[in-house]
């Protein structure tokens, strides 16, 4: 992978030697990339480099990825929801922070501030288009691949002390990468490269076991996300334009008692349709809606995102939000406001 050189790998190894207190984060609503990614690496620097490392995300819990976060790691992962003031502590006191799949601090939300203030010297490691290039000391950003997952996969197997074996690699980090990567390709159905394929192998053959890992990933869900599931396919838009739309509101979520975690994936099921060529998926949060938004080649979901929805992301699968009283004047606006903007889009596109 062309951005893993030589010289960056060594300015890494180097700054991870000097560092004494590891911080790492990742972007709020933590996904299995997200979780996984920094997993693995907290294994690594704790297992492997013997690192004082903690872990700071920005949201309540690591939702339908906590299954990769063991009761003994847990005193180690810090949420800023349930505890702003430990998350602030951890990150002043950091000598290195290292930020994963996501291209800015501000994808860490109310924990971007405290990053920026902070003096330690920062890396980031990411999939995304347009890295915040003055944010960071050292850049791995590479859009070519599965996954941040995959990238930090490479970037480990390049460092010195692995040499390119994978069985020196903690246990958990091999479970970590696989579950990102599985889970950032919709178990290899995007984003497959021959480097994702030669990374699965290389895992698979290390012990790691993928079938574990797809039963915690897609057989554990509760009942009551299948059944909010089919409430909103059943009431799903697709409209002339080829654009497929599901809208769920806080009361919804009352009625099927789902938490916001809980909902990931739905935006996936229309593009199952022949004809639709974009799906959007809207769900009521504090004061504005956020928006997912998938498509098929030739329609652009970033570039929808960006335009429409205060967001970005990758070419066919991006996010963003849409705020009641900037963006719209009141929540029952949400429906012309997107069936407008995706009449625009679509007919210029
Ligand atoms: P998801 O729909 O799974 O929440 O997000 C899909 C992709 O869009 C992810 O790569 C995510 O990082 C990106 N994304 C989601 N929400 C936002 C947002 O508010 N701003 C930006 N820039 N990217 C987002
Ligand atoms: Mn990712």
């Amino acid at each position: 992978m062309a951005v893993i050189t030589e010289e960056k790998i060594r300015r890494f190894d180097r700054m991870v030697e000097k560092a004494d207190k590891i911080v790492i984060s990742a972007h709020v609503h933590a996904d299995g990339d997200a979780v996984g990614s920094t997993s693995a690496l907290f294994h690594y620097l704790t297992e492997i480099r013997g690192k004082s490392t903690s872990v700071v995300l920005a949201d309540r819990d690591a939702g339908g990825s906590s299954f990769l976060i063991p009761e003994e790691d847990k005193p180690f992962f810090t949420f800023y929801w349930n505890n702003p003031g430990e998350a602030a502590r951890v990150i002043a006191e950091a000598s290195l922070i290292i930020l994963l799949d996501c291209n800015s601090f501000t994808r860490t939300e109310d924990l971007g501030d405290f990053f920026k203030e902070s003096y330690a010297p920062k890396v980031l490691i990411d999939h995304h288009l347009d890295p915040q290039e003055e944010e960071f000391d050292l850049i791995f950003s590479e859009t070519e691949t599965s996954s941040a997952s995959e990238l930090l996969f490479h970037i480990l197997m390049a460092l010195p002390d692995i040499a390119g074996d994978a069985t020196r690699l903690p246990m958990q980090s091999g479970i970590a990468l696989m579950t990102g990567m599985t889970t950032d390709t919709n178990n290899f159905s995007n984003s497959v490269y021959p480097s994702t394929l030669e990374m699965a192998s290389i895992l698979l053959a290390a012990g790691v076991d993928r079938d574990a890992i797809l039963s915690d990933i897609y057989q554990n869900y509760r009942e009551n996300r299948l059944r909010a599931m089919g409430f909103l396919l059943s009431k799903m838009t697709i409209t002339p334009e080829g654009a497929a739309y599901m809208i769920l509101t806080r009361k919804n979520m009352m009625t099927f008692d789902i938490a916001e975690g809980e909902t990931e994936g739905f935006v996936n099921l229309p593009l199952a349709v022949r004809n639709v060529r974009m799906s959007v998926f809207m769900r009521q949060d504090n004061g504005f809606f956020r928006v997912s938004v998938r498509s098929k080649k030739g329609t652009s979901a970033q570039r929808f995102a960006a335009t429409y929805f205060n967001g970005g992301g990758h070419e066919y699968a991006a996010g963003g939000r849409l705020y009641f009283s900037e963006d719209i004047s009141s929540v029952k606006d949400v429906v012309s406001y997107l069936e407008n903007s995706l009449n625009e889009f679509l007919h210029e596109a």
